[in-house]
């Protein structure tokens, strides 16, 4: 039996990793599960699973939990606040930790699970972007197992050699290649994308996510962070990393040899498959998933990433290739900028240039440790506020 932690349980990552978890009940045991204000969903999912721990983020949501926990006479301990959601994910008693919460907000836990050696599935980027090589060395110095849940990354762990560990320069690589959707504005004229709504935007043609990851799907950002993520978790400079646009979302990355051999990971788009495979790794447990109907999909079509249309994957890319606190800037920028436009407080196209200034906008140099990630982090986030508070800057509204 294995003990499984869920950081982000009521989220769209949470609830597919529960519902494998599920199917596997014989092997995997719930032990904590953790939300940020949404009591009512998380107590629903203690009821099903019977944790040991609960975590709500939020103080006032923790103390709304522990009541309903109590009327229902069940013996789950509650917990609330940073320190508990660090205190789950480095658990003694935790073999496995799902790390799905959405934003910068999930890196405190990850590092902890990581820092005790564990095994961590990663769905939340946004840590690997802001914090990667932080991340990464401490996997290094603890013996944590990394495994990315992200689709592209899953997908391109899936074609390298078994005794591939994350971390590693993977050998005979010429270069990943990531595909993308193209979202759901891939044919929009550009003219119109000023004014495209939070949902349209929300509105994936394939995926269904939460609502961050579907705005930076359509902005494109979302593989923009991939780029980064997938430069961490592989080490590989961003020449050797691309994107083509796959509007199927049958392949969903692939690996291309010395030798000229690619291999390709497909499945249907439906993350309880990576999930599947990250539990039983290097097992293959069933998902609940079948595979694809070929014949059924037809065909399958590949395009070059307009940056035009998505300036959010050139000032990725930008941000990799400069290094230092480009990457953490460009991540910060971008949950304050996604935030503002779900709010109707920026528009869709406002999003890029808000980021882009932040990224040109002077700010100090600091150290590349916790405390310094966090300040820039910090940083980045004033200076966009300021920057949206100071109006005349949202130039399309
Ligand atoms: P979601 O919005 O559906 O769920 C987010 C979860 O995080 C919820 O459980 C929420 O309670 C929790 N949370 C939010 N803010 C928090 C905070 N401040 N403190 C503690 N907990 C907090 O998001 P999702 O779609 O499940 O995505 C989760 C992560 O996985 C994201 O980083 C996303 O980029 C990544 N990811 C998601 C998908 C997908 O298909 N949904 C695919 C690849 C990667
Ligand atoms: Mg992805």
């Amino acid at each position: 039996m294995q003990n499984l932690v869920v950081l982000g349980a009521t989220g769209t990552i949470g609830r597919n990793t529960l519902d494998v978890a599920q199917r596997h009940s014989d092997k995997l045991r719930v032990l904590a599960l953790t939300a940020n204000t949404d009591d009512a969903a998380l107590f629903e999912l203690c009821q099903a699973f019977l944790p040991r721990i609960a975590v709500m983020a939020d103080a006032a949501a923790a103390q709304r939990l522990e009541a309903k926990i109590k009327s229902a006479g069940l013996k789950i301990e509650v917990g609330t606040g940073v320190d508990a959601l660090v205190a789950v994910a480095a658990h003694a008693e935790a073999d496995q930790i799902m790390s799905a919460i959405v934003g910068a907000a999930g890196l405190l836990p990850t590092l902890a699970a990581v820092q005790k050696g564990k095994r961590v599935l990663i769905a939340n980027k946004e840590p690997l972007v802001m914090a990667g090589r932080l991340l990464m060395d401490a996997a290094d110095q603890s013996g944590a197992t990394i495994i990315p849940i992200d689709s592209e990354h899953n997908a391109i762990f899936q074609c390298l050699p078994a005794a591939y560990r994350c971390g590693a320069v993977p050998k005979g690589v010429k270069r990943l290649v990531l595909t993308a959707s193209g979202g759901p504005f891939r044919e929009t004229p550009l003219a119109d994308l000023p004014k495209v709504t939070p949902q349209q935007a929300v509105r994936h043609p394939n995926w269904v996510m939460g609502q961050k990851i579907s705005v930076d799907s359509a902005t494109m950002m979302n593989k923009g962070l991939e780029l980064i993520e997938a430069a961490t978790l592989y080490r590989l400079p961003a020449a050797q990393l691309e994107v083509v646009i796959h509007p199927e979302s049958a392949i969903h990355s692939l690996v291309e040899y010395v030798d000229g051999s690619m291999l390709a990971q497909l499945g249907q788009p439906d993350m309880r498959v990576p999930i599947a495979h990250a539990l039983a790794w290097p097992e293959r447990w069933e998902s609940g998933v079948d595979g694809l109907d070929l014949a059924a999909l037809g065909r399958m079509r590949f395009e070059p990433a307009d940056t035009q249309r998505f300036p959010c994957l050139r000032l990725a890319r930008e941000a990799l290739i400069a290094g230092g606190n480009a990457a953490n800037v460009l991540n910060a920028a971008n949950e304050i900028a996604v935030e503002a436009f779900l709010k109707g407080k920026l528009t869709y196209t406002g999003i890029a240039e808000m980021i882009e200034s932040c990224l040109n906008a002077d700010h100090q140099a600091v150290a590349s440790d916790l405390a310094g990630i966090l300040a820039v982090d910090a940083w980045a986030r004033d200076w966009s506020m300021s920057w949206l508070n100071s109006g005349q800057k949202v130039i399309h509204a």
